[in-house]
């Protein structure tokens, strides 16, 4: 099968390599029809993370079932199914609490938890950037779409990871209707945020970014948009809410955060969100941070650390939540609001490519080029 396989800092290319394959009595196995580029594989593409080259990313994936294992019960071959990035067993100490984000039995290192598709220390499974994909524990695993799977696809890939993940910065941040919700970052994560909390009934929602196009999708969705190349946003926040600060916040940028001249600071979102939000206020984070940083700018950075306004933060009696979504808390919901008509978060999709096109899709994607707002690969898609 072919495959957009990683091979060092800003190399990717389409290879040729062993087919993914039923390999335990529970998987399934899946033909990939959409698979999206996602802000946290440039993370990896970059060379930002360990991890390893002849891999390949890949884990917002939907596609056919093609086969399954003598040990599935529930999914059938033929079925249209989208996959929560997070692989997760549902029977151990945390997939048992919920936190399938966290399972215990897919992450073989027994000091980590968690496990995902083509992602850096996230165990040995490929991701879905390829023609194939091995899905472990496939009942569990797969979420079965209905007879509209083919015409709403572009929507339903969003329920594999960005959507939930947008709705889950919401529920850290504790997001209810009426709520003010500020949002730092309008990638695709940043953009599902402030849709989840526009469908929660938020009363007003402001988001933070530097980009025009970005910002002009969250405008197209009734959010504020703030450029903070433009304006100090902290202060924008506050003057949209009497000077008392948002009553939420979303983190959607992550370690990477930069001003607009590009200067990176890990910590230059998480502080201004302590200063955006109101006391007693909450937080949501949910843009990635790692534990180690070789390519960080200081000592601090390259530790994984962070100079938290953790004073002013207390002071404010702030809530804080953090970490990965877990998916399968959200996914069937948000697949119901699409499967209705009341929600279409493939309003983020700027283009539809083949396989082929990858490589130069992700360079454009991590130049942040204008009008490269969302990716969706379609390995089926005739090339030219
Ligand atoms: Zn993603
Ligand atoms: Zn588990």
């Amino acid at each position: 099968m072919k495959a957009l396989v990683y091979e060092g800092p800003r190399q990717v290319s389409v290879k040729e390599v062993p087919d993914a394959r039923i390999e335990r009595p529970t998987d399934v196995l899946v033909r990939i029809t959409t698979t999206n580029i996602c802000g946290s594989d440039l993370h990896m593409y970059e060379g930002r993370t360990d991890f390893e080259t002849g891999r390949w990313f890949g884990h917002e994936n939907l596609g056919e079932v093609v086969e399954v294992g003598p040990g599935v019960d529930k999914v059938k071959v033929g079925e249209r199914v989208v996959l929560p990035f997070n692989i997760s067993c549902g029977f151990c100490k945390n997939c048992e609490r919920g936190f399938t984000n966290y399972c215990l039995t897919t992450q073989p290192d027994p000091q980590l938890a968690g496990a995902a598709y083509g992602f850096a220390d996230m165990g040995p499974y490929q991701g879905g950037q390829a023609e194939l994909l091995r899905v472990p524990y496939g009942d569990h695993n797969c979420l079965r779409l209905g007879e509209d799977a083919a015409e709403r696809e572009n929507d339903y890939v969003m329920v594999a990871d960005i959507f939930p993940t947008g709705y889950h910065a919401t529920e850290l941040a504790g997001v209810v209707p009426g709520d003010s919700v500020v949002i730092y970052g309008a990638g695709p994560v940043g953009l599902m945020a402030a849709y989840s909390a526009t469908i929660k009934g938020a009363g007003k929602v402001m988001v933070v970014d530097r980009h025009p196009d970005r910002l002009r999708l969250a405008e197209s969705i009734g959010a504020i948009a703030i450029d903070d190349s433009k304006t100090d946003p902290v202060q924008a926040v506050l003057e949209e809410t009497m000077g008392l600060g948002a009553d939420r916040g979303c983190e959607c940028v992550g370690y990477q955060a930069h001003d607009p001249q590009g200067s990176e600071d890990p910590s230059m979102t998480l502080n201004n969100l302590v200063k955006s939000v109101r006391f007693t206020g909450g937080i949501g984070s949910v843009g990635v941070y790692v534990p180690q940083d070789p390519g960080g700018r200081d000592e601090l950075a390259q530790q994984g650390q962070v100079a938290f306004d953790y004073g002013l933060h207390w002071f404010k009696g702030q809530t804080l939540g953090s970490g990965q979504c877990p998916v399968k808390k959200y996914n069937r919901r948000l697949r119901d609001l699409i499967a209705a008509g009341k929600a279409t978060p493939s309003f983020i999709v700027s283009h539809e490519l083949p396989l082929e096109q990858g490589p130069d899709a992700y360079a454009h994607f991590d130049a942040r080029d204008d009008g490269w707002t969302k990716v969706l690969l379609k390995p089926g898609l005739a090339t030219g």
